[in-house]
C-alpha cells in the first residue's frame, strides 16, 4: 500500500455493505470470519470499473481482519488467455493490493463442479436438455408470459446421468445438449426458468486445462459453487446480479452445502466519456482504434499507468465515489481531480517549452551560461532546489508572445517587460520575421539587477513565463490527450451507428518539437513531473536515451468547460 497516508481517507469509510458485514460479525454469522473475493474473467485487461470492485473487496477484508481472494472466473475458454491473467495480477499489485496465497482459478474446480451437477441430477434437480438454442429461446417466455417446459424435462435420472457422462466424454457436438436446473418455467424471475448449468464446447483449448474438458460450467453455476468451495463469506457483485441471487441461493441450498456465502449487490461504476466493457475495449484494440490495451487514452489500468495516473489517485477516486445501491454516472473530471491533487503534492516541477519561440537576450554575454536556482516543489519544501542553465539564446512558449496584444493579454509584447521564472526580467525590443511574415525570433534585453526574478526597485511585471536555454535544453515529443469519446455516454449513438461515431478525433495530439530542461535527461519511464504552467507529464515507454517522449496525464486546471462546449 501507499506509505503516503494523506492520499487515503484517514477514517474507515462506511456504507451499506460494511454495515451489513459488521452486523454479521456482531451476530457471529460465518463464525465472525470475513472472506471476500475479486473474480475477474481473464478475457481482457482490467479497467477503471474493476478498480471499484477491487478496492471494495480488498479494503473491506482488510478492515475486518479478513482475507480477499483473487479468483479467475475462467469458465469460457474461447475468450480467455494467459496474457490477460498476467496483466490482471500485475494491475492489482500495482494498485496496491495483495491476495497473498489466495490465488484461485474456477478451472481448478471443473471436476468438483461436474460432481455437483451429477449430484443435482441424482436429486432430480437437473436434467439434460436437447433443445436447440433457438427452441430454448422460444420456450423461455418473457417478463409477462411464463415459459414452457422442455420436452426433455421428464427424463429419468439414469438417462440424464448417462447423457451427462457422454457429454463429458466428448460424444456430442457443441450446442447439441445442455444440462439445466429443474426449477420453475413459470417463475417471474427469468433466471430461475430452468437455467443452463453446463454446456458443450468441444475441442476448444482452455488456457489451463487444455483439451481435457468438452463441457464447461455456466457462470451462475460456477460462481456460487466456487465461492462456497473457497469458504467466501460475502460475495460482493454488481447490481445486474440481483436477479441471479435466487439462483445463487437455490444451487447451494439444493446441494445442502454448509458453506453458503451471502451475495450482496452494489452499483457499478459508470464514468462519463468512457466505455467500460472488456468486449468493446478489446474490439477497439483489434480494430486499431487505439494503439493497444495500454494506450494512454484507454480506461484500462495499464493505459492509466502509462498516462501517468498514480494508483493512490485511483484508489482515492474509488473511495470518494463510495458504494451505493443506485446506478449513476461519475464525471471523468472527478478522476482527473484526484490525479491532479496527487501530483500537485508529489511531482517535481520542471520547465518545458512545448511550442518554442527563440528569444535572444541582446545584452547577455555571448559565451556565458549561468546556473539559475529553481524550486523543485513549492508544495513540498523538502524537495529542495535544482539549477537550470540560462544563456543568451532561450526558448519561450510561442503563445506567450503577441505582437499586437489584446486588452487582457499580459504576457510578452513589443516594448513590454515580463519575468522569466527564477531568472530575470526581460523587455522585448524587436520582433524578427521571415519572408512569409512569420515571427522567428524575439530580441530582448534583460535587467541584471533582477537576478532571481525580483526587481530591487520594487517595480512589478504582470506575467511570469517559463523558458529553457536553447543550447542546453533537450528535444522531446509530448503527447497531449483529450477524452477518447466526445459524447458523455459513448454508447448512446444514433441508430445504425456504433460507438465509433462518438470517438473524439482530437483525443491525441503529438507535439514533436518541444524543449525540456536538461535535468530531465536520464528520466525513467513512468517518472512524472509538472511542466510549469502546463500540467503533469509522464515519461512514456517509447522514450529512448536520445529522445524523450512524455504523456500529458492531466492539465493543471479543469479543462472540462471546453470539452462540454464541443460535445
Ligand atoms: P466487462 O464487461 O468489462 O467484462 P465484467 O463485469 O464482465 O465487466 P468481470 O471480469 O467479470 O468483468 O468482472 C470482475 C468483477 O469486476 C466483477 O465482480 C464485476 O462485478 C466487477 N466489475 C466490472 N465492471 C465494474 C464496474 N463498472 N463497476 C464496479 N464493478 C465492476
Ligand atoms: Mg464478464
Amino acid at each position: 500500500m501507499s506509505n503516503d497516508s494523506t492520499d487515503e481517507a484517514a477514517t474507515a469509510s462506511s456504507d451499506f455493505i460494511r454495515t451489513m458485514i459488521r452486523e454479521d460479525r456482531r451476530q457471529g454469522r460465518f463464525g465472525g470470519r470475513v472472506v471476500t473475493r475479486f473474480p475477474p474473467e481473464p478475457n481482457g485487461y482490467l479497467h477503471i470499473g474493476h478498480t471499484k470492485a477491487i478496492c471494495l473487496n480488498f479494503a473491506v477484508a482488510k478492515e475486518m481482519g479478513g482475507t480477499c481472494h483473487l479468483r479467475f472466473d475462467d469458465t469460457n475458454p474461447s475468450a480467455e488467455e494467459v496474457e490477460y491473467v498476467d496483466s490482471i495480477k500485475n494491475d492489482i499489485r500495482w494498485l496496491g493490493f495483495d491476495w497473498g496465497e489466495n490465488l484461485f482459478f474456477a478451472s481448478d474446480y471443473f471436476g468438483q463442479l461436474y460432481d455437483y451437477a451429477v449430484d443435482l441430477i441424482r436429486r432430480g434437480k437437473a436434467y439434460v436438455c436437447d433443445l436447440s438454442s433457438e427452441e430454448h429461446r422460444q420456450h423461455r417466455g418473457t417478463l409477462t408470459e411464463p415459459g414452457i417446459d422442455s420436452p426433455y424435462r421428464g427424463r429419468s435420472v439414469e438417462e440424464n446421468l448417462d447423457l451427462f457422462e457422454r457429454m463429458k466424454q466428448g460424444e456430442f457436438e457443441t450446442g447439441s445438449r445442455v444440462v439445466r436446473a429443474k426449477i420453475d418455467m413459470a417463475s417471474p424471475i427469468l433466471t430461475m426458468r430452468d437455467p443452463i448449468l453446463f454446456r458443450i464446447q468441444k475441442g476448444v483449448h482452455h488456457h489451463r486445462t487444455g483439451a481435457e474438458w468438452h463441457i464447461y460450467p455456466m457462470y451462475d453455476f460456477a460462481h456460487c459453487l466456487s465461492d462456497s468451495i473457497e469458504n467466501i463469506t460475502h460475495s460482493l457483485c454488481t447490481l445486474e446480479f440481483l436477479d441471479h441471487r435466487p439462483l445463487y441461493d437455490w444451487i447451494l441450498d439444493e446441494l445442502e452445502l454448509e458453506s453458503h456465502p451471502q451475495q450482496i449487490e452494489f452499483a457499478r461504476l459508470n464514468l462519463s466519456h468512457t466505455v467500460m466493457s472488456k468486449r468493446i475495449l478489446r474490439g477497439m484494440v483489434e480494430r486499431g482504434l487505439v494503439s493497444g490495451w495500454d494506450d494512454p487514452r484507454m480506461p484500462t489500468l495499464s493505459g492509466m499507468r502509462r498516462r501517468g495516473y498514480p494508483p493512490q489517485a485511483i484508489r482515492s477516486f474509488c473511495e470518494g465515489v463510495g458504494v451505493t445501491k443506485k446506478n449513476n454516472t461519475i464525471q471523468l473530471a472527478r478522476l482527473e481531480f484526484n490525479v491532479r491533487e496527487h501530483w500537485n503534492r508529489h511531482a517535481p516541477r520542471k520547465m518545458a517549452v512545448l511550442d518554442p519561440l527563440p528569444v535572444v537576450i541582446t545584452n547577455y554575454p555571448d559565451d556565458q551560461v549561468e546556473e539559475i536556482e529553481a524550486i523543485n516543489n513549492p508544495e513540498d519544501p523538502s524537495a529542495g532546489t535544482r539549477s537550470v542553465p540560462f544563456s543568451r539564446v532561450l526558448f519561450i512558449e510561442r503563445g506567450d508572445f503577441r505582437e499586437d496584444p489584446p486588452r487582457k493579454f499580459f504576457r510578452l509584447a513589443p516594448g513590454r517587460e515580463v519575468r522569466l521564472r527564477y531568472a530575470y526580467f526581460i523587455t522585448c525590443d524587436e520582433v524578427v520575421k521571415n519572408a512569409d511574415g512569420e515571427i522567428v525570433e524575439l530580441r530582448c534585453r534583460y535587467d541584471p539587477a533582477t537576478h532571481g526574478g525580483d526587481a530591487p526597485d520594487g517595480r512589478k511585471v504582470k506575467a511570469t513565463l517559463h523558458w529553457v536555454s536553447a543550447e542546453q535544453s533537450v528535444r522531446a515529443d509530448v503527447r497531449v490527450y483529450e477524452p477518447l469519446f466526445s459524447a458523455e455516454d459513448p454508447l448512446d449513438v444514433p441508430e445504425g451507428e456504433d460507438f465509433t461515431a462518438s470517438l473524439n478525433p482530437d483525443s491525441i495530439r503529438v507535439l514533436s518539437d518541444c524543449r525540456v530542461e536538461p535535468g530531465l535527461v536520464g528520466a525513467s519511464v513512468g517518472d512524472t513531473v509538472q511542466f510549469e504552467r502546463q500540467g503533469y507529464f509522464t515519461v512514456d515507454p517509447d522514450s529512448t536515451p536520445d529522445a524523450l517522449v512524455f504523456n500529458r496525464a492531466v492539465t493543471l486546471r479543469d479543462t472540462w468547460a471546453k470539452v462540454a462546449k464541443k460535445g
